[in-house]
């Protein structure tokens, strides 16, 4: 099966594994290109019943309550990309030989051979954010384009529905690229690498080389972080096109083949006629919406993108000025007495909240939920000089109150001992009692919030709501 042509499906026995955002889409595409479609699902719920009979009435087979048997006769396994590789399912059809696809992957087979090119988005953090900025350059520059992916939009719909895309800005998870091994983006972007999701990949190395597969067979450039060798690490790994470029992005001057920013403007040294005597002024730093450092490092790694797919710089100014960022990253929420209250509940990892918590000078920090094996002294150790105090809230707050005594000792620190929704607004009256003028209330929890929350959706609405109730 070549990766360019339209595959045939007609009579292929495929397994998709996992109801769900994308088992469902698969289970119809494959379906309808005369697939025999059998899909496996772990739940046996309600909710299952109701997208299995869904299916059934199409003619899919659905067998609810056993994912971990492979049925007889498979040829094709499609799964949800959240599956873990270990499962028995996969091991039986590895060892059958059978090839496994995620949804992205799938996405990537059944494209048209005159599909729009793939502009690849993947790392720790940031991922969203940046997907989101490059599309809107994209558009800025007249290109017929969408942000889809792990996004909102399946990259399964993009690719098989009726819209026509000149270009599409893909934001790729980890688990994805894991099961998306023939995928050749034109250009690709890691953000950053900090160990997340370690129990799913096995290892460190095993999560970063799957990372590492958004570079395979990029034609035009990868594009990588300075400030993250590991990052450049991956680039240097990856088997390419002929004449790709590796891209750096810094925060600081950029030198030949990078883009940085310089007196507070975003320049390109990369995308020039003579990148060793010339550069190109892209963008102020005020342009990028939030001008936090992490964003700007955002913002270069979508220009360095855009710009490898030809667009002028001016679009990259027009897109970055014309970008809202998705709520609760790093969203302004009100100011009451002089204080900056803040709604960072994106921030569930420690790199995250370390990158936010690099954006403020004088900080009450509210942190705390599920920490998923994390560990917080370099976090506490790289902030501690911003913390004017700390609230703790959730599960695992001893964690992170462990790691305040040994690296942060001075800084006053309130342990709410809460994990009920109602926390919030005490955590928030406390944290107004710590401030003074000019400071910012920070909520970048470094932590998951399902001990409290339904998501990180409702713990920032709570905290929102907790500022409007004590600005009242
Ligand atoms: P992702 O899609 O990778 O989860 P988002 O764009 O949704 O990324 O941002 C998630 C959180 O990560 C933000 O709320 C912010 O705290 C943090 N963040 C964003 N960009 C970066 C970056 N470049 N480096 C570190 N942290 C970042």
């Amino acid at each position: 099966m070549g990766s360019r042509e339209v595959i045939d499906l007609e009579g292929v026995r495929a397994t998709v594994a996992g109801l769900g955002v994308s088992g469902i889409p698969a289970a119809k595409v494959l379906h309808a290109r005369g697939a025999h479609v059998t899909v496996v699902n772990d739940g046996d719920d309600a909710r299952a019943r109701e997208q299995a009979a869904e299916l059934e009435a199409l003619g899919v087979t659905v067998r609810l309550g056993d994912g971990a048997t492979l049925p007889d006769g498979t040829e094709l396994v499609v799964t949800a990309p959240g599956w873990k590789p270990d499962k028995p399912l996969f091991t039986a059809a590895r060892a059958a030989g059978v090839e496994i696809w995620g949804d992205v992957e799938l996405a990537w087979r059944l494209r048209g051979s005159d599909a729009a090119p793939w502009l690849a988005i993947t790392g720790t953090n940031g991922k969203t954010t940046t997907t989101q900025m490059l599309a809107s350059i994209l558009k800025a520059a007249g290109l017929r384009t969408a942000a889809v992916g792990n996004i909102g939009v399946s990259v399964l719909d993009a690719v098989l529905g009726d819209e026509q895309y000149d270009v599409l800005a893909v934001e790729l998870s980890s688990y994805q690229l894991h099961w998306a091994p023939s995928v050749r983006a034109h250009s690709a972007a890691v953000l950053n690498l900090a160990p997340d999701h370690l129990d799913w990949h096995g290892s460190m190395e095993a999560y970063a080389a799957d990372k590492g597969r958004v570079y395979e067979g990029n034609r035009v450039a990868c594009v990588y972080n300075v400030a993250d060798k590991a990052t450049e690490d991956l680039v240097r790994a990856a088997d390419v096109e002929e004449g790709c470029r590796a891209i750096g992005f810094t925060l600081g001057t950029p030198g030949p083949s990078q883009l940085g920013v310089v007196e507070g403007i975003l320049v390109d040294r990369a995308f020039v006629e003579d990148r060793h005597k010339n550069a190109q002024e892209l963008a102020e730093v005020s342009d990028v919406n939030p001008p936090a450092p992490h964003n700007i490092a955002n913002a270069l790694a979508a220009a360095a993108l855009a710009r490898a797919f030809g667009v002028p710089a001016r679009a990259v100014r027009d897109g970055l000025r014309n970008f809202t960022p998705d709520a609760h990253r790093i969203a302004h929420v009100a100011d009451v007495d002089s204080v900056a209250y803040v709604d960072d509940s994106k921030a569930t990892n420690t790199h995250a909240a370390e990158a936010s918590l690099a954006a403020y000078e004088s900080i009450v920090w509210i942190a705390g939920g599920l920490a998923k094996g994390a560990t917080f002294d370099e976090l506490v150790a790289k902030s501690a000089k911003r913390l004017r105090g700390v609230v703790l809230i959730g599960q695992d707050r001893a964690l992170i109150r462990e790691a305040l005594t040994r690296h942060a000792p001075e800084v006053p620190v309130v342990d709410l001992d809460r994990t009920d929704t109602g926390a919030m607004l005490a955590a928030v009256r406390e944290a107004q009692a710590l401030a003074v003028a000019g400071d910012t209330v920070l909520l970048a929890p470094a932590c998951a919030s399902m001990d409290m929350f339904a998501n990180y959706n409702k713990r920032g609405e709570a905290f929102a709501e907790a500022v409007r109730e004590i600005g009242s």
